[in-house]
């Protein structure tokens, strides 16, 4: 294979075609129902492994604001109610702290791939500067805990308790929160941030519930178990034969502190991530020009506007994501003029085959036996899959307790026994099977069904949605559901860098909720003002349904089975959609208001 930039038309079509196979190889008739949630007998896979729930009276009193979720969505919502005076906050959080992903995710080698500086939000306010291009996950949950208590979260928060069911009641103008601890306490607003990977799922596979050894998936890592701490010293497993299934953005980060630790280790692939340089190291505070005011949303705007393909003067944070925003910049162009492959093939392929193959020449560079890298080398494009980096990973199949067995051609592990796991006819046996397989998508939010949302007249939002499509002002506020403010939904827009499209959102819903308080008004926009946001999303809609119809499966194209179209976002991107909220902020805000008891249809 070529590593030049210049692609014959041959070429190009020999590698869609050995795309197309290695895609064909891995598409499962059942798709997203191979998965198995972990409730119900799988229930205790989910249990807080950090925290024990204590036990506490029902809470029956009123506040100003509930935020639904502790992670970054809920503390930023917090944070920025609490700058616009709302005294009374309450966070409601699943887990025993805040922290969200990070409070649940604290396997060994837990970092955060996007650069700390721009990923932990509030930098500016909180004075802290990370000490690393890429924290740790533990430096990321305590800074969660320290924007938390810098606002004053705690006072009010109700942890290892989720929310149940809300519900209006216009002649009262609150909304009833109910929860799983027996709570029932009113709230004038609404806000949700109920993440979007947030339920971990397992893999279907026959027999999983036979297998007699330990397991857990990398969400609840069981440290009672493995001894050690996310920075490794995994001393229990030290005599253990271990497995890990998967081998996304987590099973590239815990597999080289595993491959350190244990006797022997099994890497179970289905599908090979592609593992670019990761580069980590300590940073200063001149390094990143910290000191000057607002020095962090100054890198964190110039980040977005990088990888968004908007163009800057400078790429102040210079890594692997933003060296692949020219790839973005020209992949766009071909979903906006509604598919154009033509476009596609001179714009975005070439491009494509090059990044892909420094990626897989990579894997030849740094894996010795050539049967492994063989197998570790991805035949995708590039934006099919979530990238990951790392300058440990593809090193660790070096080590003679390190065996990558591969399972494309079985479609994933074909059954687990009582003493292992099985693939192709031969059985691997283990003391330890760790599960990073990921977390379903689309289950958690107000529109999922899994928390209950009844309106104006009884109306429930699910069946509402469910019924004429999500409607939405700006993603964020419903007609018939009052003071109900959503945080990063569905048609608005989203970015790589998760937590700066979070702390827009909170921006924009503690804004709302100012207007609303100050003007004793209730925010509830009318029916022609969700129809003419529809028609905005409607209107250059991307058609990039046909690009992930090619790609290998996962959870960006629902197993291999395409990604819908339709207005389900703003189509100008994160940076346009953030000047809108701005703009209408300061221009048209007031129409969102109503008055307490007035009809708006
Ligand atoms: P993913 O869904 O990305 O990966 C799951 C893995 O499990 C895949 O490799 C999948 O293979 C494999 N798998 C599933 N079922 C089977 C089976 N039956 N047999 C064999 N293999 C199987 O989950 P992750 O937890 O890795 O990542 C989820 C997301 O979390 C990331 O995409 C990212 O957004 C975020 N994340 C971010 C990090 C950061 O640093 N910012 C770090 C970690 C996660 P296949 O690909 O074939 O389906």
């Amino acid at each position: 294979m070529t590593h030049s930039r210049t692609f014959t038309p041959e070429a190009l079509a020999a590698l869609r075609e050995r795309y197309r196979i290695e895609r064909e190889r891995r598409v499962r008739p059942d798709g997203t129902r191979q998965y198995l949630s972990a409730d119900a007998r799988f229930g205790y896979y989910a249990a807080d492994p950090y925290t024990e729930t204590a036990g506490r009276d029902p809470v029956r009193d009123r506040v100003e604001a509930v935020v639904v979720g502790g992670g970054f969505g809920g503390i930023l919502a917090g944070a920025r109610l609490r700058q616009r005076g709302v005294e009374r906050v309450r966070v409601v959080e699943t887990g025993g702290d805040f922290g969200g992903t990070w409070y649940w995710n604290r396997y060994p080698g837990i970092h955060c791939d996007i650069e700390s500086h721009v990923y932990l939000p509030l930098l500016d306010e909180t004075g802290y500067v990370p000490e690393w291009k890429y924290a740790p996950g533990e430096e990321i949950r305590r800074h969660a805990v320290r924007v938390a208590e810098k606002f004053g979260l705690y006072a009010d928060a109700l942890f290892s308790t989720s929310v149940t069911a809300l519900t209006w009641d216009e002649t009262d103008g609150t909304w009833i929160v109910g929860t799983d601890r027996g709570d029932e306490f009113r709230a004038t607003y609404v806000v949700t941030a109920t993440g979007t990977l947030s339920e971990l799922k397992l893999p279907g596979i026959p027999g999983i519930e036979t297998f007699r050894g330990h397991t857990f998936h990398t969400s609840r890592w069981d440290y009672a178990y493995t001894g050690g701490s996310p920075d490794g010293g995994l001393t229990g497993l030290a005599d253990k034969r271990v497995g890990v299934v998967g081998t996304g953005a987590t099973g590239v980060q815990v597999v080289p502190v595993l491959a350190e630790d244990a006797a022997h280790l099994y890497v179970f692939q289905r599908t090979p991530s592609t593992v670019d340089v990761r580069a980590n190291r300590r940073t200063t505070a001149a390094d990143v020009g910290a000191g000057r005011p607002g020095w962090a949303s100054a890198r964190r705007d110039n980040f977005l506007r990088v990888t968004s393909g908007e163009g800057a003067e400078e790429d102040l944070v210079a890594d692997r994501w933003t060296a692949s925003a020219g790839l973005l910049e020209k992949l766009l162009p071909s979903f906006r003029r509604q598919g154009d492959r033509a476009a596609f093939e001179t714009e975005y392929e070439i491009a494509d085959a090059a990044r892909m193959n420094e990626i897989r020449a990579r894997v030849e560079e740094v894996v010795t036996d050539p049967e492994t890298a063989e197998k570790l080398k991805p035949w995708y494009r590039y934006a099919c899959k979530r990238p990951t980096f790392s300058d440990l990973y593809l090193q660790a199949f070096n080590r003679d307790n390190v065996t990558l067995v591969d399972t494309a051609d079985t479609h994933g592990i074909e059954r687990m026994t009582q003493r292992g796991v099985v693939v192709g006819g031969t059985e691997y046996e283990l003391d330890c099977l760790i599960f990073a397989t990921g977390f379903s998508v689309g289950v958690s939010g107000v529109h999922s069904g899994r928390l209950p949302v009844t309106g104006r007249d009884g109306v429930r939002l699910q069946d509402a949605w469910r019924a004429h499509g999500p409607r939405t002002l700006h993603g964020f506020t419903s007609n018939g559901f009052p003071n109900l403010v959503q945080l990063a939904g569905t048609q608005s827009a989203s970015s790589v860098n998760h937590t700066h499209v979070l702390d827009e959102h909170a921006v924009h819903a503690a804004a709302l909720i100012a207007a609303a308080r100050a003007r004793g008004a209730v925010i509830e926009p009318t029916r022609e003002a969700e129809d003419a946001w529809l028609a905005v999303c409607a209107e250059d809609a991307p058609d990039h349904a046909w690009f992930h119809a090619e790609c290998t499966p996962g959870y960006y194209n629902a197993e291999g089975r395409g990604r819908p179209n339709g207005p389900t976002a703003y189509p100008h991107g994160a940076v346009a959609f953030h000047d809108l909220l701005r703009r209408w902020r300061e221009e048209s805000l007031e129409e969102v208001l109503r008055a307490p008891g007035a009809v708006r249809d």
